[in-house]
């Protein structure tokens, strides 16, 4: 057995990498420091330590905050394990690596008749839990009855917060939706309605997973149970956690054995979905003994003058408990914090930054561009794809929010679980002439059959649908096999297609590269969950999708972008209204989360950052006023007195490249940028 690898690790690192290795279940462990000090190289150097050191894979849970990190975790342990052992080692047996969403759909499935679920429960996107909160509302009359009652959207959110943070409904409203308060009792009437449609339809949503498995977890006997499949439970970015996922965890392992955590309390940024700092500043106290604490203070990623810089946002924060950290990567290169006039000068800004870079030879690949909101790189998108620069970006609109690629999961989700009715709406209204009415008369019918799919074939057609109903009925009953399903429901649903849509042709190009997606997967329950937990990344329309040597532009959002880096970051609308994005109404906590959100963004360049400040920008408002133009002004986060971390400097346009840009009414940009320079 061949350690090498712990040679290049710290001593620190080394320290979390071997704690407790070897002497039977290690005690409780938390790695607690700033971005880029190697927690997530340092949590796989341990996954494969535990390996090397005869740990069974099948018996390691890891949980991380996306499928891809999971993946990427999974990875890098078996490059370890494969230099140390071997390549005939095969660390593909680390089976249970995934979301905390993902692991609890599967618990729950496997177990499913001992806790009052039917297995073959399907899981509701955030759409479809509108749409059936949406449902629920109607049904109660509210959208008639109460004028300006709260859209299904704020429902869900109301319901999701009180679930997550476990606070009940009333505190929930005052503290985060005040001007909710009024409806206290119809919204407590509306989301016991929610529940038991959802237990009718046999549907779980998002939060169900971790409500439920907190729950069954309640049971001592039955959390021994699951709590035993693993010796080792591992989770990083573990300041992103709720209390939810908390107890889920002490329930795994109340001893802390075998439980290690990663994370850093000034990365937090999941506070508004109810996520709590708490959960990591708290995990040593919540064992008998206390759970070992290790912190890195170096960083291996960013220059001194990105991380000075970084350092400088984040010290200004009001509270943190992980320190500063260092770094030797020497450069003379300090980040960019350039004003442009608007945001149509920052894409072209942007864009020729990214295209000189790769001039140079840094592949796209190596280059991100990082934003607030996902709406907030559409002008940077338009002129990408006029200079025909591929890119992929996450954290947007999903492939799956596409009209045509909803069609066909609801058609696999109805037919796995025909009382899903967000599904039976969907599907049966795409044959003409079916409407709300009768399609909820069809579910009605079905509902009380005893096998609701066999129902189907007995229920008399929609009378304008007679046609088209034996060949549905046949479709979705032969639907079984996996994954030829996909491919049966692709061909029913072709015509329709061509008669929704004009671009029925590249639409259909989406559908055969989910046909290629579910082919991946072992049956029609795993595509399903998988695909609607964690679906795959949308990509610019005139690239297509990218294979996987071809080079590409990132574009993300913040959020998205946790836990990566790469060599050159642009960071879009440094303003104030951006970062932090809500101007008056936020409170300190939430400001003091977009300071988080910026030190995120920052310390994900390795070798170059620049911050675009646009004086004037475009926000999309929910309210009557619609779209409108602000003059935003640099982010309160980057204040005088930390200027000098930055280079900052205005760009304009030479004139050479694209339109002129329009030019900004009633402010003379000029001056302003010499007031902000000071
Ligand atoms: P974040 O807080 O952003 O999630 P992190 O603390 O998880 O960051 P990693 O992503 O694990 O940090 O590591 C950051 C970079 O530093 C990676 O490129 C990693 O390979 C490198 N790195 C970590 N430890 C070492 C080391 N001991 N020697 C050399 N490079 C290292
Ligand atoms: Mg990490």
């Amino acid at each position: 057995m061949d350690t090498a690898y712990l040679d290049k690790l710290n001593e620190n690192q080394r320290a979390a990498v071997t704690h407790g290795v070897g002497e039977g279940v290690p005690p409780a462990l938390l790695v607690i420091a700033g971005a880029g000090s190697g927690k997530t190289n340092t949590l796989a150097h341990r996954v494969a330590h535990l390996l090397v050191n005869g740990a069974d894979p099948r018996r390691i849970l890891l949980m991380t905050f996306s499928r891809r990190a999971a993946t990427e975790l999974t990875r890098r342990v078996e490059r370890i394990t494969g230099a140390a052992m071997g390549s005939g080692y095969a660390a593909e047996a680390l089976t249970w690596a995934g979301t905390f969403h993902g692991i609890g759909a599967r618990i729950l499935r496997e177990n499913a008749e001992g806790i009052g679920l039917t297995p073959d429960f399907t899981i509701h996107d955030r759409e479809d839990s509108a749409d059936l909160m949406n449902l629920c509302r109607h049904g109660l009359g509210l959208s008639q009855t109460e004028t300006r009652f709260p859209a299904k959207g704020t429902c869900l959110s109301i319901y999701s917060r009180a679930v997550n943070a476990e606070e009940p409904l009333a505190e929930v409203l005052t503290r985060h939706f005040p001007w909710c308060n009024a409806w206290e009792a119809q919204l407590k009437q509306l989301f016991g309605n929610y529940v038991r449609a959802k237990q009718e339809q046999n549907v779980l949503d998002y939060d169900d997973l971790l409500l439920a498995w907190a729950q069954v977890m309640s049971d001592d006997a039955f959390a021994a149970h699951i709590g035993g499949q693993w010796d080792h439970v591992l989770i990083d970015e573990y300041q992103d956690t709720n209390k939810l996922q908390s107890r889920i965890l002490m329930a795994l392992k109340p001893d802390g054995r075998g439980l290690t955590v990663v994370g850093d309390d000034a990365q937090s940024i999941y506070a508004f979905r109810a996520a709590t700092v708490r959960n990591i500043l708290d995990f040593p106290q919540s064992f008998q003994p206390a759970a070992d604490v290790v912190t890195l203070d170096r960083n291996y990623r960013s220059t001194k003058p990105i991380l000075a810089a970084a350092n400088a946002v984040i010290g200004q924060a009001r509270e943190r408990f992980t320190k500063d950290l260092w770094s030797d990567r020497e450069s003379a290169e300090k980040p960019k914090l350039v004003t442009v006039a608007n945001e149509a000068d920052q894409a072209r800004h942007v864009a020729d930054r990214v295209l000189a870079a790769r001039e140079e030879g840094l592949r796209l690949k190596e280059q991100a561009v990082l934003f607030r909101t996902s709406s907030h790189s559409g002008p940077l998108e338009v002129e990408l794809t006029r200079r025909n620069v591929p890119f992929v970006k996450f954290g947007g609109l999903k492939f799956l929010d596409s009209a045509h690629v909803k069609d066909m999961l609801a058609m696999l989700r109805f037919a796995q679980n025909p009382r899903d009715r967000v599904a039976g709406f969907r599907v049966l209204q795409l044959i003409p002439g079916v409407g709300p009415v009768a399609a909820g008369r069809v579910l009605d019918a079905i509902d009380i059959a005893p096998d609701p799919l066999a129902g189907l074939e007995a229920v008399d057609a929609p009378p304008r649908a007679a046609a088209d109903w034996p060949g549905l009925v046949e479709t979705l009953c032969g639907l079984k096999g996996w994954p030829d399903a996909i491919g049966r429901a692709r061909a029913w649903y072709d015509p329709h297609l061509e008669r929704l849509h004009e671009d029925a042709d590249s639409r259909r190009g989406d559908l055969l590269q989910l046909e290629a997606i579910a082919a991946g997967y072992p049956s029609r329950e795993r595509f399903l969950t998988e695909l609607t937990l964690d679906p795959p990344e949308a990509t610019s329309a005139q690239a297509g999708v990218p294979l996987q040597d071809e080079d590409y532009l990132i574009l993300s959002t913040i959020h998205s972008a946790k836990g990566q880096e790469w060599k050159s970051v642009h960071v879009l609308n440094v303003v104030d209204g951006c970062i932090p994005s809500d101007l008056g109404t936020g409170s300190t906590d939430e400001i003091e989360e977009e300071r988080r959100l910026l030190y995120v963004a920052m310390t994900r360049a390795k070798d170059s950052l620049s911050l675009t400040v646009p004086l004037r920008f475009h926000v999309t408002q929910q309210t009557r006023n619609g779209d409108r133009h602000l003059y935003a002004i640099r982010t309160r986060f980057i204040p005088k007195e930390i200027l000098g971390a930055f280079d900052a400097f205005a760009w304009r346009p030479d004139g050479a490249g694209g339109a002129p840009s329009p030019a900004p009414a009633r402010i003379d940009v000029a001056a302003r940028m010499r007031e902000m320079w000071g």
